[in-house]
């Protein structure tokens, strides 16, 4: 099997858009898919949504969609704790996936970003709760973000994770990444690619739009479900990669700011990020300061499942064509 990572991307940047995506249940051409100027603002708060991507396998020419199943009922998770029914099943809305996918003719990697929100109806979105939410789903072209071999640095942020009891993580909300952004904003300033939040409790919780682990004497350790993260779909497949096919202890546990300087290797993990080998932290170096060898296995182990390559994780893909 060999890494066909893709050069450098533009996942975060369009160059052109799509024909088309799927509003509340019809497809509507990019052009056309407006909402009132009215609905800016206060409607966005109570917004969740998911991000997920799209694999192009070219011998098989195939778009294999990694864990479509996962993210869809995460969306449905994220809406019950809004408060917000759903008009549409998991589905109902994988169908929908299936077909903007098949209507904008990816024939290579796409970025799927389906979002919920109150739509137009009674105002008072302080309280909006009980009512159904509406569904639009977008998507774009895009590759991966690192290409093979290329490292990351790190800070640990003076910001703290936003928490369960205050705006709870484990809800994908866009509201959740004021937090995200206070934290990318300093670290980009501070001159790091990515930046280490700590939770109220000054344990390591996750990276601004991902998850982190540390691997120490062959052990791999991320923070538990329970430290402020999103309930990652990466993460969970990070797990039964290093545990079931690496053979790789994992550890899900707290983890100390100052176990990240002494790790002996370290990454990140989670769709848009995939898996991105950390080389420093806080101007520690981790490891050598390269790709150490089990983020190096995982991080190919991942490219491979996510493409098709190999049948056995063919359950986590759902094909388009
Ligand atoms: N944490 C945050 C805050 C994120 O935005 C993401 C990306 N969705 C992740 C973790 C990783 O989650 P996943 O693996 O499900 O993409």
């Amino acid at each position: 099997m060999t890494n066909e990572k893709p050069k450098k991307d533009e996942w975060a940047e369009p160059s052109e858009p799509p024909k088309c995506l799927w509003m509340s249940g019809e497809m509507v051409d990019w052009e056309n898919a407006t909402v009132h100027a009215s609905m800016l603002g206060w409607s966005s708060i109570s917004m969740v949504f998911e991000g997920i991507r799209g694999y192009w396998n070219s011998d098989q020419e195939q778009l294999n969609i990694f864990r479509l199943d996962s993210h869809l009922e995460r969306l449905m998770r994220s809406m019950k704790v809004m408060r917000m029914t759903s008009p549409w099943s998991v589905e109902e809305l994988t169908s929908a996936v299936i077909d903007i996918a098949q209507t904008n003719e990816f024939r290579g990697d796409c970025y799927i970003q389906p979002l919920a929100y109150f739509g137009e109806g009674t105002p008072g979105y302080l309280s909006a709760g009980g009512r159904p939410g509406e569904v639009a789903i977008f998507s774009r072209k895009s590759t991966s973000i690192l290409g093979a071999g290329e490292t990351i640095t790190c800070g640990v942020s003076s910001w703290s994770r936003i928490s369960d009891n205050v705006m709870p993580p484990r809800v994908k909300a866009i509201s959740n990444y004021q937090n995200s952004r206070y934290v990318a904003d300093e670290m980009s300033l501070n001159g790091y690619d990515f930046g280490i939040i700590l939770n109220q409790q000054g344990k390591v919780s996750e990276v601004s739009y991902a998850c982190l682990f540390i691997i120490r004497d062959g052990v791999a350790i991320t923070p538990p479900v329970s430290a402020g993260i999103l309930e990652s779909i990466t993460r969970e497949v990070a797990i039964d990669l290093l545990r079931d096919d690496l053979g790789i202890p994992v550890l899900e546990r707290d983890v100390d700011r100052t176990e990240l300087y002494i790790a002996d290797e370290a990454f990140i993990c989670g769709t848009g990020a995939e898996i991105q080998a950390i080389r420093d932290i806080d101007h520690f170096k981790i490891g050598n300061g390269g790709i150490g060898p089990v983020v190096a296995k995982v991080e190919q182990l991942y490219h491979d499942v996510v493409r098709g390559r190999g049948p056995k994780h063919e359950a986590w893909l759902t094909g388009v064509f």
